[in-house]
């Protein structure tokens, strides 16, 4: 089994950095002189991205390092402008003319159609080109929780790898499953977790900031996902897809060497995200292919409703419906991937909705009645 090191940033963060790596073997274990070298972070929002500093400490290591190319890849929720508006409000935009670096949008890029290793659920999967133009990818997720998954580290960070609607047939498939085959197609060769500032209780967007100080590294995804599921206070059955990868794999979690911090000086256990005291209980979610955009954007919008509704409610999301009983309340569709052909007794559009826009919806339904077509943003 490989090492995790654990360091915290209070020497600074490209210290930080620096000695997470040397106690791993050091840079040149991952990367040599000549390499194109892919950094992937995680710009899926504008907060809970992967640290601008950190990522720019790493370009700087690499340059030192005579790589002959890095490039920074990402590809967001919703469209390729979603993914462009990211790149410019987290500074990555900037970060990358700074360096003369490109930045590659995968939302616009070509699919690759690649067949799965050991496929627990898909056959292929369409991945960016870009995957396959670098020699060497490295990982730079963020550390936070998340409504569906549990928590998000490195395997499920890598799902910005994926092109066009492959994202969100990974929710429509299983989403657990489809990260497990995702894992299994794609090897990062190197993951540098940012958890400087990390998310609890909601997740992986509207969730509340805490600061650890800390920087994960290891040459594993998954090794340094059981590591950072002992950080953050979850066991491992909490968190599907590393449990299959696990049980797919053959990982013994004994064996992982954590080098640096020992976990129980650096363990926070984290607000975890429980859907039960969020969504009303006059809701029925009735989600078939969601991205977690949607969903999280609808669980943000919960949060901030005043007490029960009045009414109950089916609420819709993604392109297919879910055509199973209905509760008998008003149908809600929230989002604009619900099909246009179907009427709804509100309509909220947004990709995904602002998160006033069910509260500001339903106050509307009651003051003026149903049919309405909420244009959010
Ligand atoms: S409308 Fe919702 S489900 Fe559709 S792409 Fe946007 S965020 Fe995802």
């Amino acid at each position: 089994m490989g090492k995790v090191s654990l360091v915290k940033t209070h020497r600074g963060i490209k210290e930080g950095l620096s000695d997470a790596l040397d106690l791993i073997g050091g840079l040149g274990c991952y990367v040599t002189h000549g390499d194109r070298v892919m950094l992937k972070p995680n710009l899926n929002g504008i907060e809970g991205c992967t640290n601008r500093q950190l990522v720019e400490s790493l370009i700087q290591l690499l340059s030192d390092f005579s790589v002959r190319k890095v490039f920074i890849a990402e590809s967001t929720f919703g469209d390729k402008n979603a993914t462009n508006m990211f790149f410019h409000k987290t500074g990555y935009s900037e970060l990358a003319r700074k360096y003369g670096i490109e930045l590659f949008n995968l939302n616009e890029s070509e699919a690759v159609e690649v067949k799965v290793a050991k496929p627990l659920l898909l056959e292929k999967l369409r991945i960016a080109k870009e995957v396959y133009e670098a020699d060497r990818i490295i990982n730079l997720p963020n550390m936070k929780v998340h409504y569906a998954t549990g928590i998000t580290l490195a395997m499920k960070n890598l799902k910005g790898l994926l092109v066009g609607n492959e994202k969100r047939h990974f929710h429509e498939v299983g989403l657990d499953k489809a990260i497990v085959d995702l894992n299994n197609t794609i090897r990062p060769h190197l993951n540098v977790v940012d958890a400087i500032s990390c998310m609890e209780r909601m997740g992986p967007r509207g969730g509340d900031i805490i600061n650890l100080d800390l920087i994960m590294a290891g040459e594993d995804a998954a090794e340094v996902d059981c590591i950072g599921c002992a950080v953050m206070g979850y066991a491992i059955d909490e968190v599907r897809h590393l449990k299959y990868f696990i049980e797919a794999n053959g990982i013994d979690i004994g064996k992982i060497n954590v080098v640096g911090e020992r976990i129980e000086d650096v363990r926070h256990p984290f607000k975890k995200v429980t859907m039960g005291s969020i969504v009303p209980g006059k809701f029925k979610i009735r989600d078939k292919n969601a991205c977690s955009s949607c969903m999280n954007a609808f669980l943000l919008s919960c949060s901030l409703l005043d007490g029960e509704p009045a009414r109950f409610a089916d609420v819709y999301m993604g392109s297919i419906l879910d055509e199973s009983e209905t509760s008998g309340g008003m149908s809600i569709a929230f989002g604009n991937c619900c099909p246009d052909d179907r009427a709804f007794d509100i309509r909220i559009r947004g990709c995904p909705p602002f998160p006033f826009a069910l509260k500001e919806s339903l106050k509307r339904d009651a003051d003026q009645g149903p049919i309405l077509d909420f244009a959010s943003r």
